[in-house]
Protein backbone atom coordinates (compact mmCIF):
# COMPACT_ATOMS: atom_id res chain seq x y z
CA UNK A 1 0.00 0.00 0.00
CA UNK A 2 1.35 3.34 -1.02
CA UNK A 3 -0.26 5.88 1.32
CA UNK A 4 -0.06 9.60 0.09
CA UNK A 5 -1.02 12.70 2.02
CA UNK A 6 -4.62 13.32 0.93
CA UNK A 7 -5.06 16.08 -2.04
CA UNK A 8 -4.92 19.54 -0.87
CA UNK A 9 -3.06 19.01 2.17
CA UNK A 10 0.69 18.78 2.96
CA UNK A 11 3.59 17.86 5.07
CA UNK A 12 5.75 20.36 6.77
CA UNK A 13 9.19 19.07 6.51
CA UNK A 14 12.77 19.54 8.13
CA UNK A 15 13.93 21.83 5.12
CA UNK A 16 10.54 24.27 5.59
CA UNK A 17 9.92 23.55 9.38
CA UNK A 18 12.02 26.43 10.97
CA UNK A 19 10.66 28.88 8.52
CA UNK A 20 7.00 28.46 9.90
CA UNK A 21 9.13 28.73 13.53
CA UNK A 22 10.41 32.08 12.34
CA UNK A 23 7.27 32.92 11.45
CA UNK A 24 5.38 32.32 14.35
CA UNK A 25 8.33 33.85 16.82
CA UNK A 26 8.50 36.99 14.72
CA UNK A 27 4.30 37.14 14.86
CA UNK A 28 4.45 35.86 19.37
CA UNK A 29 6.84 39.41 19.55
CA UNK A 30 4.81 41.82 17.43
CA UNK A 31 2.06 40.46 19.43
CA UNK A 32 2.87 40.06 22.79
CA UNK A 33 4.63 43.78 22.08
CA UNK A 34 0.81 44.98 21.98
CA UNK A 35 -0.70 43.19 24.53
CA UNK A 36 -2.19 40.87 22.54
CA UNK A 37 -3.01 37.31 23.96
CA UNK A 38 -2.42 34.14 22.31
CA UNK A 39 -6.02 31.67 22.51
CA UNK A 40 -6.43 28.40 21.47
CA UNK A 41 -9.74 26.64 20.36
CA UNK A 42 -10.64 23.58 19.10
CA UNK A 43 -9.97 22.73 15.17
CA UNK A 44 -13.73 21.04 15.45
CA UNK A 45 -16.84 23.21 16.82
CA UNK A 46 -20.41 22.13 16.06
CA UNK A 47 -21.30 22.77 12.76
CA UNK A 48 -24.01 25.49 13.58
CA UNK A 49 -22.00 27.42 14.88
CA UNK A 50 -20.24 27.95 11.74
CA UNK A 51 -23.60 27.61 9.62
CA UNK A 52 -25.05 30.83 11.89
CA UNK A 53 -21.31 32.60 12.68
CA UNK A 54 -20.05 32.34 8.96
CA UNK A 55 -23.18 32.84 6.95
CA UNK A 56 -25.17 30.24 4.88
CA UNK A 57 -24.78 32.30 1.90
CA UNK A 58 -21.07 32.01 1.92
CA UNK A 59 -19.17 29.60 -0.35
CA UNK A 60 -17.78 28.08 2.97
CA UNK A 61 -21.00 27.00 4.41
CA UNK A 62 -22.21 25.86 0.88
CA UNK A 63 -19.67 24.17 -0.35
CA UNK A 64 -16.36 23.97 1.94
CA UNK A 65 -17.06 22.71 5.39
CA UNK A 66 -15.33 18.93 6.41
CA UNK A 67 -18.71 17.93 8.24
CA UNK A 68 -19.10 14.71 9.93
CA UNK A 69 -21.44 13.18 12.31
CA UNK A 70 -20.81 11.53 16.00
CA UNK A 71 -23.27 10.12 18.16
CA UNK A 72 -25.64 12.17 15.68
CA UNK A 73 -24.16 15.69 16.42
CA UNK A 74 -23.25 17.60 13.59
CA UNK A 75 -19.73 18.38 13.83
CA UNK A 76 -17.23 20.50 11.57
CA UNK A 77 -13.38 21.19 11.18
CA UNK A 78 -13.21 24.69 11.54
CA UNK A 79 -13.01 26.77 7.94
CA UNK A 80 -12.03 30.03 9.87
CA UNK A 81 -11.52 31.26 13.45
CA UNK A 82 -13.47 33.81 14.45
CA UNK A 83 -16.45 31.97 14.55
CA UNK A 84 -14.77 30.19 17.35
CA UNK A 85 -12.86 32.68 19.01
CA UNK A 86 -16.02 33.97 19.54
CA UNK A 87 -17.43 30.99 20.72
CA UNK A 88 -14.89 31.06 23.44
CA UNK A 89 -15.50 34.82 24.14
CA UNK A 90 -19.12 33.88 25.36
CA UNK A 91 -18.72 30.91 26.93
CA UNK A 92 -15.83 31.92 29.30
CA UNK A 93 -17.42 35.43 29.86
CA UNK A 94 -14.47 37.04 28.00
CA UNK A 95 -16.89 40.14 27.76
CA UNK A 96 -16.07 40.48 31.73
CA UNK A 97 -12.25 41.17 31.24
CA UNK A 98 -11.11 44.45 30.87
CA UNK A 99 -12.14 45.97 27.32
CA UNK A 100 -10.79 45.65 25.10
CA UNK A 101 -10.06 41.92 25.10
CA UNK A 102 -7.28 41.52 22.69
CA UNK A 103 -6.35 38.22 21.23
CA UNK A 104 -4.07 36.08 18.60
CA UNK A 105 -4.52 32.69 17.28
CA UNK A 106 -2.69 30.32 15.00
CA UNK A 107 -3.31 26.83 13.51
CA UNK A 108 -4.71 25.28 10.92
CA UNK A 109 -8.29 25.78 9.12
CA UNK A 110 -10.24 23.36 6.72
CA UNK A 111 -11.85 23.69 3.68
CA UNK A 112 -12.97 21.73 0.41
CA UNK A 113 -11.58 23.93 -2.22
CA UNK A 114 -10.36 22.75 -5.22
CA UNK A 115 -6.37 22.70 -4.73
CA UNK A 116 -4.35 25.24 -6.56
CA UNK A 117 -0.83 26.55 -6.18
CA UNK A 118 -1.90 29.13 -3.31
CA UNK A 119 -4.74 27.49 -2.09
CA UNK A 120 -5.25 24.28 -0.11
CA UNK A 121 -7.37 22.06 1.99
CA UNK A 122 -5.79 22.32 5.31
CA UNK A 123 -4.05 25.99 5.31
CA UNK A 124 -2.79 27.70 8.32
CA UNK A 125 -3.71 31.22 9.53
CA UNK A 126 -2.55 33.26 12.02
CA UNK A 127 -5.02 35.93 13.28
CA UNK A 128 -5.98 39.03 15.86
CA UNK A 129 -9.51 39.65 17.24
CA UNK A 130 -10.08 42.69 19.04
CA UNK A 131 -13.47 42.69 21.36
CA UNK A 132 -15.06 45.98 23.17
CA UNK A 133 -14.17 48.95 21.07
CA UNK A 134 -16.48 51.10 18.35
CA UNK A 135 -13.99 53.61 17.57
CA UNK A 136 -11.75 53.32 14.61
CA UNK A 137 -8.58 53.38 16.73
CA UNK A 138 -9.08 49.83 16.99
CA UNK A 139 -9.50 49.04 13.09
CA UNK A 140 -6.16 51.06 13.05
CA UNK A 141 -4.82 49.08 15.29
CA UNK A 142 -5.42 45.57 14.07
CA UNK A 143 -4.46 46.80 10.35
CA UNK A 144 -1.05 48.66 12.15
CA UNK A 145 -0.21 45.33 13.56
CA UNK A 146 -0.86 43.15 10.23
CA UNK A 147 1.41 45.65 8.26
CA UNK A 148 4.00 46.11 11.10
CA UNK A 149 4.42 42.08 11.00
CA UNK A 150 4.57 41.60 7.54
CA UNK A 151 6.92 44.36 7.33
CA UNK A 152 9.09 42.91 9.67
CA UNK A 153 9.18 39.57 7.96
CA UNK A 154 10.84 41.42 4.84
CA UNK A 155 7.20 41.27 2.70
CA UNK A 156 7.75 43.51 -0.58
CA UNK A 157 5.21 44.99 -3.13
CA UNK A 158 2.22 44.75 -0.71
CA UNK A 159 -0.66 46.89 -0.83
CA UNK A 160 -3.48 47.51 1.52
CA UNK A 161 -7.33 47.98 0.72
CA UNK A 162 -10.07 49.28 2.49
CA UNK A 163 -13.89 50.25 2.33
CA UNK A 164 -16.83 50.52 4.29
CA UNK A 165 -20.01 48.50 3.70
CA UNK A 166 -22.07 49.99 6.07
CA UNK A 167 -23.68 48.85 9.16
CA UNK A 168 -26.76 47.43 9.65
CA UNK A 169 -28.65 51.10 9.49
CA UNK A 170 -28.00 52.16 6.15
CA UNK A 171 -27.05 48.67 4.51
CA UNK A 172 -30.55 47.62 3.71
CA UNK A 173 -31.25 50.07 1.08
CA UNK A 174 -28.07 49.61 -0.55
CA UNK A 175 -28.50 45.81 -0.89
CA UNK A 176 -31.79 46.69 -1.99
CA UNK A 177 -29.98 49.19 -5.09
CA UNK A 178 -27.92 46.69 -5.77
CA UNK A 179 -30.81 44.17 -6.13
CA UNK A 180 -32.73 46.52 -8.12
CA UNK A 181 -29.82 47.73 -10.38
CA UNK A 182 -28.94 43.58 -11.54
CA UNK A 183 -32.20 42.11 -11.34
CA UNK A 184 -33.16 42.83 -15.05
CA UNK A 185 -29.85 40.87 -15.96
CA UNK A 186 -29.98 38.16 -13.25
CA UNK A 187 -30.41 35.24 -14.86
CA UNK A 188 -27.26 35.96 -16.69
CA UNK A 189 -25.25 35.82 -13.27
CA UNK A 190 -23.94 32.91 -12.15
CA UNK A 191 -25.64 29.90 -9.92
CA UNK A 192 -24.12 31.34 -6.85
CA UNK A 193 -24.83 34.69 -7.85
CA UNK A 194 -28.27 34.04 -7.93
CA UNK A 195 -28.29 32.43 -3.95
CA UNK A 196 -26.20 35.78 -3.31
CA UNK A 197 -28.87 37.97 -4.35
CA UNK A 198 -31.54 36.18 -2.12
CA UNK A 199 -29.17 36.29 1.11
CA UNK A 200 -26.41 38.66 0.92
CA UNK A 201 -26.37 40.43 -2.05
CA UNK A 202 -23.49 42.49 -1.69
CA UNK A 203 -21.46 39.47 -1.94
CA UNK A 204 -22.28 39.19 -5.75
CA UNK A 205 -19.53 42.71 -5.63
CA UNK A 206 -17.08 39.55 -4.72
CA UNK A 207 -17.74 37.06 -7.61
CA UNK A 208 -15.01 35.73 -9.22
CA UNK A 209 -16.64 34.15 -12.16
CA UNK A 210 -15.66 36.32 -15.49
CA UNK A 211 -19.21 36.96 -16.92
CA UNK A 212 -20.44 38.64 -13.60
CA UNK A 213 -17.55 40.26 -13.20
CA UNK A 214 -18.13 41.91 -16.77
CA UNK A 215 -21.93 42.55 -16.07
CA UNK A 216 -20.44 44.50 -12.74
CA UNK A 217 -18.55 46.59 -14.99
CA UNK A 218 -21.88 47.66 -16.47
CA UNK A 219 -22.26 51.15 -15.83
CA UNK A 220 -25.41 51.06 -13.65
CA UNK A 221 -24.32 48.87 -11.43
CA UNK A 222 -21.30 50.62 -11.48
CA UNK A 223 -22.88 54.32 -10.39
CA UNK A 224 -25.15 52.05 -7.41
CA UNK A 225 -21.47 51.01 -6.04
CA UNK A 226 -19.50 54.26 -6.17
CA UNK A 227 -22.92 55.76 -4.70
CA UNK A 228 -22.28 57.62 -0.75
CA UNK A 229 -24.98 55.01 0.58
CA UNK A 230 -23.53 54.86 3.91
CA UNK A 231 -24.89 56.75 6.77
CA UNK A 232 -23.16 59.65 8.95
CA UNK A 233 -22.12 57.09 11.71
CA UNK A 234 -20.05 54.86 9.33
CA UNK A 235 -18.71 58.19 6.82
CA UNK A 236 -17.11 59.39 10.01
CA UNK A 237 -16.08 56.34 11.16
CA UNK A 238 -14.26 55.68 8.12
CA UNK A 239 -12.86 58.61 7.47
CA UNK A 240 -11.53 58.74 11.66
CA UNK A 241 -9.89 54.82 10.42
CA UNK A 242 -8.71 56.80 7.50
CA UNK A 243 -7.14 60.03 9.45
CA UNK A 244 -5.39 56.86 11.80
CA UNK A 245 -3.96 55.09 8.94
CA UNK A 246 -2.31 58.39 7.44
CA UNK A 247 -0.95 59.42 11.26
CA UNK A 248 0.59 55.55 11.16
CA UNK A 249 1.62 56.32 7.89
CA UNK A 250 0.22 53.19 6.35
CA UNK A 251 -0.57 53.28 2.07
CA UNK A 252 -3.58 52.61 1.29
CA UNK A 253 -6.34 52.12 -1.39
CA UNK A 254 -10.26 52.63 -1.08
CA UNK A 255 -11.73 49.93 -3.22
CA UNK A 256 -15.87 50.16 -3.11
CA UNK A 257 -15.77 46.61 -4.05
CA UNK A 258 -14.44 45.40 -1.76
CA UNK A 259 -16.94 43.33 0.60
CA UNK A 260 -15.12 40.02 1.75
CA UNK A 261 -16.20 36.58 1.77
CA UNK A 262 -18.04 36.05 5.19
CA UNK A 263 -21.46 37.51 5.97
CA UNK A 264 -21.17 39.44 9.42
CA UNK A 265 -18.77 42.00 8.39
CA UNK A 266 -19.81 45.19 9.35
CA UNK A 267 -18.23 48.67 8.02
CA UNK A 268 -14.51 48.65 7.82
CA UNK A 269 -13.41 45.60 5.54
CA UNK A 270 -9.77 45.04 4.46
CA UNK A 271 -7.76 43.00 2.04
CA UNK A 272 -3.71 42.72 1.80
CA UNK A 273 -2.47 41.68 -1.52
CA UNK A 274 0.76 40.99 -2.85
CA UNK A 275 1.53 41.43 -6.70
CA UNK A 276 4.22 38.78 -6.09
CA UNK A 277 1.48 36.20 -5.74
CA UNK A 278 -0.60 34.50 -9.09
CA UNK A 279 -4.08 34.12 -8.95
CA UNK A 280 -5.06 34.29 -5.44
CA UNK A 281 -2.64 37.05 -4.16
CA UNK A 282 -4.63 38.05 -0.91
CA UNK A 283 -2.06 37.49 1.98
CA UNK A 284 -4.39 39.06 4.69
CA UNK A 285 -7.94 39.95 5.33
CA UNK A 286 -9.89 41.13 7.60
CA UNK A 287 -12.77 43.57 9.19
CA UNK A 288 -15.56 44.61 12.01
CA UNK A 289 -18.09 42.30 12.95
CA UNK A 290 -19.82 44.24 15.55
CA UNK A 291 -23.27 41.68 15.03
CA UNK A 292 -21.12 38.67 15.31
CA UNK A 293 -21.14 38.34 19.11
CA UNK A 294 -24.86 38.74 19.92
CA UNK A 295 -25.84 36.80 16.91
CA UNK A 296 -24.12 34.01 18.70
CA UNK A 297 -25.64 34.03 21.93
CA UNK A 298 -23.37 37.07 24.39
CA UNK A 299 -24.03 40.80 24.77
CA UNK A 300 -23.25 43.31 22.22
CA UNK A 301 -19.87 43.75 21.68
CA UNK A 302 -17.92 45.21 18.90
CA UNK A 303 -15.35 43.62 17.61
CA UNK A 304 -12.54 43.63 14.55
CA UNK A 305 -10.15 41.32 13.56
CA UNK A 306 -8.09 39.88 10.34
CA UNK A 307 -6.32 36.28 9.58
CA UNK A 308 -3.70 35.51 7.03
CA UNK A 309 -2.30 32.94 5.39
CA UNK A 310 1.02 30.94 6.36
CA UNK A 311 1.48 29.19 3.28
CA UNK A 312 1.00 32.65 1.58
CA UNK A 313 3.32 34.26 3.76
CA UNK A 314 6.27 32.01 3.80
CA UNK A 315 5.86 31.56 0.18
CA UNK A 316 6.94 35.43 -0.20
CA UNK A 317 9.36 35.48 2.36
CA UNK A 318 12.91 36.45 1.24
CA UNK A 319 15.68 33.71 1.42
CA UNK A 320 16.39 32.47 4.93
CA UNK A 321 19.05 30.09 6.61
CA UNK A 322 18.40 27.72 9.23
CA UNK A 323 20.16 29.01 12.23
CA UNK A 324 23.29 26.17 12.31
CA UNK A 325 23.52 23.75 14.92
CA UNK A 326 26.26 24.77 17.71
CA UNK A 327 29.21 21.85 17.67
CA UNK A 328 29.05 18.15 17.13
CA UNK A 329 30.60 16.04 19.67
CA UNK A 330 32.84 13.35 18.50
CA UNK A 331 33.86 10.49 20.86
CA UNK A 332 33.87 6.94 21.21
CA UNK A 333 32.40 7.41 24.84
CA UNK A 334 29.06 7.51 24.74
CA UNK A 335 28.08 8.18 28.17
CA UNK A 336 30.45 11.27 28.54
CA UNK A 337 28.95 12.63 25.00
CA UNK A 338 25.77 12.31 26.96
CA UNK A 339 27.39 14.37 30.02
CA UNK A 340 28.88 16.78 28.08
CA UNK A 341 26.32 17.60 25.59
CA UNK A 342 23.30 18.04 28.22
CA UNK A 343 26.14 20.52 30.02
CA UNK A 344 26.38 22.47 26.72
CA UNK A 345 22.70 22.50 25.93
CA UNK A 346 21.88 24.05 29.52
CA UNK A 347 24.44 26.82 28.67
CA UNK A 348 21.83 27.33 25.77
CA UNK A 349 24.07 25.88 22.97
CA UNK A 350 22.97 23.36 20.64
CA UNK A 351 24.33 20.57 20.51
CA UNK A 352 24.53 16.63 18.73
CA UNK A 353 26.84 14.01 19.08
CA UNK A 354 26.48 10.45 17.83
CA UNK A 355 24.53 7.45 19.18
CA UNK A 356 25.69 5.26 16.72
CA UNK A 357 29.17 5.18 17.84
CA UNK A 358 30.63 5.20 14.65
CA UNK A 359 34.58 5.65 13.44
CA UNK A 360 35.66 8.86 14.52
CA UNK A 361 36.45 9.93 10.70
CA UNK A 362 32.16 9.22 9.83
CA UNK A 363 31.63 11.10 12.96
CA UNK A 364 33.79 14.12 11.78
CA UNK A 365 31.88 13.49 8.41
CA UNK A 366 28.28 13.64 10.00
CA UNK A 367 29.34 17.02 11.89
CA UNK A 368 29.91 18.52 8.61
CA UNK A 369 26.76 17.27 7.18
CA UNK A 370 24.26 18.56 9.61
CA UNK A 371 25.89 22.01 9.32
CA UNK A 372 27.34 22.49 13.22
CA UNK A 373 29.68 25.46 13.31
CA UNK A 374 32.48 23.22 15.06
CA UNK A 375 33.61 19.63 16.23
CA UNK A 376 34.60 18.97 19.89
CA UNK A 377 37.00 15.94 19.27
CA UNK A 378 37.25 14.30 22.42
CA UNK A 379 39.62 11.36 21.96
CA UNK A 380 41.41 8.88 24.63
CA UNK A 381 44.18 11.28 24.64
CA UNK A 382 41.93 14.08 25.35
CA UNK A 383 39.92 12.54 27.84
CA UNK A 384 43.25 11.75 29.68
CA UNK A 385 45.14 14.89 29.39
CA UNK A 386 41.61 16.73 30.20
CA UNK A 387 41.50 18.33 27.39
CA UNK A 388 38.50 19.35 24.77
CA UNK A 389 40.21 19.68 20.86
CA UNK A 390 37.49 21.84 18.72
CA UNK A 391 37.40 22.29 15.57
CA UNK A 392 36.22 25.36 13.40
CA UNK A 393 34.18 23.12 11.07
CA UNK A 394 34.10 26.19 8.36
CA UNK A 395 38.34 27.19 8.15
CA UNK A 396 39.30 23.60 9.59
CA UNK A 397 41.10 25.39 12.46
CA UNK A 398 41.68 22.81 15.38
CA UNK A 399 42.83 24.04 18.97
CA UNK A 400 43.18 22.34 22.46
CA UNK A 401 41.14 24.00 25.00
CA UNK A 402 41.97 23.46 28.57
CA UNK A 403 38.19 23.70 29.84
CA UNK A 404 34.83 23.67 29.71
CA UNK A 405 34.31 27.36 29.55
CA UNK A 406 37.12 28.13 27.32
CA UNK A 407 35.24 26.05 25.02
CA UNK A 408 31.63 27.78 25.75
CA UNK A 409 33.39 30.87 25.01
CA UNK A 410 35.01 30.17 21.81
CA UNK A 411 31.49 28.29 20.33
CA UNK A 412 29.36 31.76 21.82
CA UNK A 413 31.56 34.15 19.95
CA UNK A 414 30.64 35.37 16.38
CA UNK A 415 33.31 33.25 13.93
P1 LIG B 1 -10.38 34.33 4.67
O1 LIG B 1 -10.59 33.62 5.97
O2 LIG B 1 -11.05 33.65 3.51
O3 LIG B 1 -10.63 35.79 4.76
O4 LIG B 1 -8.83 34.18 4.34
C1 LIG B 1 -7.82 34.88 5.02
C2 LIG B 1 -6.49 34.50 4.40
O5 LIG B 1 -6.28 33.09 4.54
C3 LIG B 1 -6.40 34.74 2.91
O6 LIG B 1 -6.01 36.06 2.65
C4 LIG B 1 -5.35 33.75 2.49
O7 LIG B 1 -4.05 34.27 2.73
C5 LIG B 1 -5.58 32.57 3.41
N1 LIG B 1 -6.38 31.50 2.77
C6 LIG B 1 -7.72 31.42 2.67
N2 LIG B 1 -8.10 30.27 2.08
C7 LIG B 1 -6.96 29.59 1.81
C8 LIG B 1 -6.67 28.31 1.21
N3 LIG B 1 -7.64 27.51 0.80
N4 LIG B 1 -5.37 27.93 1.11
C9 LIG B 1 -4.38 28.75 1.54
N5 LIG B 1 -4.59 29.95 2.13
C10 LIG B 1 -5.86 30.38 2.25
Amino acid sequence: MNYKTPKGTKDILPSDSYIWQYVEDKAKTVFNNANYKEIRTPIFETTELFTRGVGDSTDIVNKEMYTFVQKERSLTLRPENTAGVVRAFIENGMHRYPSPVKLWYKGPMFRYERPQAGRQRQFHQLGVELFGIENASADAEVIQIAMKLLDELGLKNLSLEINNIGCPKCRNAYKESIKEAVSSRLLEFCTDCHLRFEKNPLRMLDCKNDKCKELFASTEIESVINSEFICEDCVKHFSELQEYLKVLNIDYKINKRLVRGLDYYNRTVFEITSTNLGAQNAVCGGGRYDPLVEMLGGPHTPAVGWAFGMERVISLLPALEEKPLDLFLVTNNTKKAFELAEKFRKQGISCDFDLANRKFQKQIEKASKCGAKFAVILGEDEISSGVMTLKNMQTGDQQKLPSFEDVIKAVSSPV
